[in-house]
């Protein structure tokens, strides 16, 4: 196939456009470098099946070729920088999506939305069912990037329903692995960061928030069975082992070796307090589950922060 990328050089999307090489597809890759990396495509430069556009998607764009799926990894994904493009987070869920449904609707192609656990907001269901219609406050810090998904959803339903387009939406949790941007100030490359330099770690609140992350392999792997598939509604995609974040601080020093404390700090506004995906869905329509563990994960994570803060020092 031919498939349109948009966010390539994220960190999901950079390993996305790996896995769709490797099983012969040919990707036309968009970012515009707004969180993303020209680093993370560096290895695919010269590729034959690779091509590459620096590209807003909330701006008019053409595509010559015809394509046969569109997949939306477009958007700022880390609190720290939604909560500093907020505006634009809101435009690449709203304006950047229609415009990439318009596409995808022009070329009778397949669509692909990857949605968030955000949309889940604060949960009062546990573990979260696709189901369940969450608990999202519409004015709050993270409403920039839990609002403009939630309106994604809608909008990739509304041309599923209105032109019979073949859509899917993936709701993606917590995932991590090389490529991760050492200062997006997410949890798993702040205590890397932090244990291998040996500086305490910052755990927010008092750490009995709980997360569940999934190694990206994973997490591609389900990405690329669900755009495969004819299943409209959303299914999630994560790894359901949950930690809380005291845990995770814990498994991190043990697994650095690192002797750094722990400190706590303020807890931001907003942050959900368990999250942990139900993966019945994904199972019985994927047949996809995570298989690998978080000490099998981490060992190449490690190694990648590690090269990151050699390559900076
Ligand atoms: N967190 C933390 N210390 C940090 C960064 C994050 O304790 O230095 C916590 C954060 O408050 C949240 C969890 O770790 O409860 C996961 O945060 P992250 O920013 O990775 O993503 P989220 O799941 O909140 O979108």
């Amino acid at each position: 196939m031919r498939i349109v990328v948009a966010g390539a050089a994220g960190f999901i999307g950079s390993h996305f456009c790996d896995r769709l090489l490797l099983e012969g597809h040919s990707v036309w890759a968009l970012d515009n470098f707004i969180t993303g990396s020209a680093v993370n495509l560096k290895h695919l430069e010269g590729h034959p099946r690779f091509h590459f556009a620096e590209q807003d998607i909330t701006r008019p764009f053409h595509l010559e070729d015809p394509v046969d799926a569109v997949a939306n990894l477009a958007s700022a994904a880390s609190p720290k920088d939604y909560l500093e493009h907020p505006i634009e987070t809101l435009e690449a869920g709203s304006a950047g999506t229609r415009s990439l449904l318009e596409l995808a609707l022009r070329n009778e192609a397949r669509f692909l939305l990857a949605s968030t656990s955000e949309c889940y907001g604060d949960p009062l269901v546990h573990p979260q069912v696709e189901t369940y219609w969450g608990n999202v406050n519409p004015v709050g810090p993270r409403s920039c990037y839990d609002e403009a998904k939630r309106f994604a959803e809608a909008l990739t339903m509304a041309y599923h329903r209105k032109h019979g387009l073949r859509t899917n939406i993936a709701r993606i949790f917590n995932t991590y692995g090389p490529r991760m941007k050492l200062d997006d100030g997410r949890v798993v490359p702040a205590f890397l960061d932090q244990a291998l330099r040996g500086a305490p770690l910052t755990v927010f609140g008092g750490g009995t928030q709980t997360r569940s992350f999934c190694y990206v392999s994973d997490l591609v792997d389900g990405l690329y069975r669900l755009m495969l598939s004819s299943e409209p509604y959303p299914v999630n995609l994560g790894n359901p082992t949950e930690l809380t974040i005291l845990e995770f601080a814990e498994r991190i020093r043990r697994h650095t070796g690192s002797r750094s404390e722990i400190v706590f700090r303020e807890l931001p506004e907003d942050d959900p307090k368990r999250r942990c995906p139900e993966i019945a869905r994904a199972r019985r329509l994927l047949g996809w589950e995570p298989c690998v563990s978080l000490d099998q994960g981490l060992g190449p994570t490690v190694e990648y922060f590690r090269s990151l803060q050699a390559a900076a020092a």
